[in-house]
């Protein structure tokens, strides 16, 4: 008995001695877990950071920086003096300004080009057509420089445009000759041909200008849109009288104003 007491004494003093290192086992544990579980959260943590500036500069070198970006849409449209909101609006008009650069078309005898005239009328049919809600604009160019035809489709093609509008002058051996044309892709089906029509029959009105009609005529820049396209020749440089009106600057808000109406009339129709 005394011995099984000895004993049962000896076995709860030696529990007792291993509950306290359990315990310090047990506090040991905790605190390697504990610490383990803070690397791995700081390590998890850092890791999520680096992985998002690798995300960020990703985007960055894809879509480049917020201020790049509407860098890039102030180099496609004018500047109005209206802020770009960047908000996205019903309609997309492609406003192709004719010639740039190297490429001045046609020259009058007084030194007059066509690229600037073109880029004058642009400009004002710019303006009046981002004054409509629903329409926002973007152009060729804004500025004296040289595009290609393809570079000038393509762009109106990525940017998804709904019409695309170029605009020119012209000139002939002829003085006399004289008037406003509209043209369209030769078997165009895309609604082109009324888009020229109504631009035509606006500017018509609205200018006192020879009404040369619309004509079907695949122009380069008109061969590959895909969206509904149109070249208008404005007038006859080589004539003098019309020269005259063309660089006025009232008559050309006239023009701007028959060419935007025309747009207009276009997209009020596409509902
Ligand atoms: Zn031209």
């Amino acid at each position: 008995m005394a011995r099984q007491s000895k004993k049962g004494k000896h076995r709860r003093r030696k529990r007792t001695r291993i509950d306290k290192r359990k315990l310090l086992l047990v506090v040991v544990c905790l605190f390697i877990v504990t610490f383990g579980l803070f690397k791995a959260f700081q390590a998890v943590s850092s890791g999520v950071s680096v992985a998002k500036e690798n995300v960020d500069s990703l985007v960055t070198a894809v879509f480049g920086e917020g201020e790049d970006t509407s860098k890039v849409n102030k180099d496609k449209q004018f500047d109005l003096g209206e802020e770009n909101t960047g908000e996205k609006k019903k309609y997309v008009v492609y406003i192709d300004v004719g010639h740039g650069g190297s490429d001045g078309g046609y020259k009058t005898k007084d030194g007059v080009y066509e690229k600037d005239i073109d880029l004058q009328i642009s400009k004002l049919v710019s303006s009046r057509l981002s004054s409509q809600g629903d329409v926002s604009v973007m152009v060729s160019r804004n500025t004296d420089t040289a595009l290609s035809n393809s570079e000038r489709v393509e762009d109106a093609n990525k940017q998804n445009a709904d019409v695309f509008v170029s605009i020119h002058m012209t000139g002939n051996d002829d003085p006399t000759a004289e008037g406003v044309q509209t043209f369209y892709r030769v078997d165009a089906n895309d609604g082109s041909d009324q888009l020229a029509t109504l631009v035509q029959k606006s500017v018509a009105a609205y200018v006192d200008l020879k009404d040369r009609e619309v004509t079907p005529f695949t122009f380069d820049v008109l061969k590959d849109n895909n969206m509904p396209a149109i070249l208008i020749q404005c007038g006859f440089l080589s004539n003098p009288k019309e020269e005259k009106k063309l660089i006025d600057p009232e008559f050309q808000k006239d023009l701007a104003e028959g060419i935007s109406q025309g747009i207009l009339s276009y997209l009020d129709a596409q509902g």
